[in-house]
């Protein structure tokens, strides 16, 4: 699936490329007994990691790869989720409202444009503090992984409580199982400038 996927979108045209793995955050601290599980996602990533060697496109981006990649880099990756920076964005909605992110939902409302002054405003808010703080919670686990500064315990839309100290990444097994899978391929010493497929591969 993951190969056909990006096979399909780059002879379509398109180069910039990321995926998501579909989670119901309606459900918020459950788990979505509909969401992809963690092990269909480890598998999706891999053939997608597989299919962009394959291809061998300099110029095919692909979010989940080049981001982990360039972690392994020891580069800051540019995504939110990769980056542990839930709260340094903000959508307004058609009604003025401003929320973190559209993945929480409309009970993480900020406020309305129309009754702010400027973003400053909202930053400095108590609600917003309050859902940085919430953002920057790490259960126990995720204290001691040594992917913390790259995976920062995952979206803050995909976390459910599994007993941990705190709410868990929900796909933080796929995580750990697929940053294995790819340091074995890559090779975690292997002197390369950037993640392009013709280049990558440490062997
Ligand atoms: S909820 Fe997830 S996708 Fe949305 S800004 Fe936060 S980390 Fe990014
Ligand atoms: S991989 Fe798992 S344990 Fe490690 S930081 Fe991410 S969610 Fe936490």
């Amino acid at each position: 699936m993951g190969a056909q996927m990006l096979r399909g979108l780059v002879e379509s045209g398109f180069t910039n490329i990321a995926f998501n793995a579909f989670y119901n955050v309606a459900s918020d601290l459950q788990r979505d007994p509909f969401a992809v599980s963690d092990e269909s996602w480890t598998q999706f990533l891999k053939e997608v990691f597989e299919e962009w060697i394959s291809i061998d496109r300099p110029d095919v981006k692909v979010r989940e790869l080049d981001n982990m990649i360039a972690w392994t880099r020891g580069r800051v990756a540019r995504s939110c989720v990769f980056r542990g920076s839930c709260s340094s964005w903000m959508l307004v909605d058609h009604d003025g409202k401003i929320y973190p992110c559209e993945r929480l939902g409309k009970s993480t409302c900020l406020g309305n444009v129309m009754l702010v002054t400027s973003f400053a405003e909202v930053v400095k808010a108590l609600s917003h503090r309050a859902f940085t703080a919430q953002t920057l919670r790490m259960p126990e686990k995720c204290k001691s992984c040594p992917m913390q500064s790259f995976c920062h315990n995952g979206c803050v839309a995909h976390r459910i409580d599994d007993g941990d100290t705190s709410p868990h990444y929900a796909y933080c097994g796929s995580r750990l199982a697929f940053y294995d899978y790819l340091m074995k391929r890559v090779g975690v010493n292997a002197d390369i400038p950037t993640a392009s497929p013709s280049n990558i591969l440490g062997e």
